[in-house]
């Protein structure tokens, strides 16, 4: 939120040079995962209906590290190709995963061999890579930060392509986690738990974990002091809840304001769990974060909403926080580093 114009020229202008063929091979990789195959499935326009989000960590990561370290090599290999052929291969049962299948389907990649071609008998492929695509597709980019050495003092921008969303909790900050997703709550109603709970101290930084809009902005029973931030390419909303009392929100923030990967937006609290505003009801201070994924807006708001066990994905975060600082004059946390994606809205 607070670069400069004229910082962003600059930049779009240096990044047009970078890596732009690969940009554009891989925009085209990634925007549609029905290309891969040539098929034209038949309900390929459909909205996915359920999606069940459940690859382990380890696994994960893997995948991303080779889709990193290929990015620049004459063929990149996307993690969301070969995490969408291990999710086609096991039917969604990472139970299932051996090492052996993903080291042979990235071998055959490297060597040439067609994303179409190693998948055509997989029925449910396309499914896959749209679902998981839809999850994992803003977590790797192109960006740039600037950074400050800390022997000379000169700051310079960084270009690297890699893990560009953030964890939600600021670097320095500690909390701690499990696995809760889909455990039961009782207020107002039984009702399963859809999101991941980071317990640590009142006023803790909260981090955008991926750049979006702002939709949602207030109280809610439920929530209390909550946020809601579309992704650019609209298939994301991140829920961040139980914000500080008196103090829930970074300042700038407004519905309809952009932000972007690694902005401060608020600090975590005890809110909610009242029709009063700014009550604290929740007994533990933490975070709850949630991600929705919303592949047809008519049912963003329906009980068939799909929300995504962010555990693993947390885990993964975990290896990206963003530095923050106090402003002095204000006493507000802000983001340490200037950073800009380059390509933001893919
Ligand atoms: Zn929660």
């Amino acid at each position: 939120m607070k670069n400069t114009k004229k910082n962003a020229v600059m930049v779009a202008a240096a990044s047009m040079i970078l890596c732009a063929a690969l940009s554009i091979f891989l925009s085209s990789f990634l925007s549609d995962p029905y290309t891969l195959t040539g098929k034209k499935a038949k309900d390929a326009d459909k909205p996915i209906k359920w999606v069940e989000f459940n690859i382990p960590y380890d696994i994960m990561k893997t995948a991303m590290d080779i889709d990193i370290d290929s990015y620049c090599k004459k063929i990149h290999v996307s993690w969301v190709d070969i995490l969408a052929y291990l999710g086609a291969k096991y039917g969604g049962d990472f139970n299932r995963y051996n090492e052996s299948d993903m080291d042979e389907f990235v071998t055959k990649a490297k060597q040439g061999k067609s994303i179409a071609a190693l998948t055509k008998d997989m029925k449910y492929f396309n499914y896959y890579s749209k679902a998981y695509g839809a999850v994992l597709n803003g977590f790797l980019g192109e960006y740039q930060i600037k950074t400050t050495d800390g022997e000379t003092g000169v700051a310079s921008w960084k270009k690297a392509y890699g893990l560009k969303a953030f964890s939600p909790i600021g670097e320095g900050f500690y909390y701690s986690d499990f696995d809760d997703f889909g455990t039961n709550r009782s207020y107002g109603y039984s009702r399963r738990h859809l999101g991941h709970d980071m317990m640590t101290s009142v006023g803790t930084p909260v981090i955008a974990v991926e750049s979006g809009t702002v939709e949602a902005l207030g109280w809610n029973q439920y929530g209390g002091w909550r946020i809601g931030i579309r992704s650019h390419d609209n298939l994301r909303y991140y829920y961040y809840a139980h914000l500080q009392k008196d103090n829930p929100y970074a300042e700038s923030l407004h519905i309809g304001a952009t932000v972007t990967a690694g902005d401060v937006i608020g600090y975590t609290g005890q809110t909610g769990y009242s029709i009063k505003e700014n009550t604290n009801n929740i007994d533990t201070p933490h975070l709850h974060f949630g991600l929705q994924l919303v592949f047809d807006e008519k049912a963003k708001d329906s009980p068939t909403q799909i929300w995504i066990d962010l555990y693993d994905i947390t885990r993964l975060l975990s290896t990206h926080r963003c530095s923050v600082i106090r402003n002095k004059d204000t006493g507000e946390y802000e983001r340490k580093y200037p950073f800009i994606e380059e390509d933001p809205a893919f």
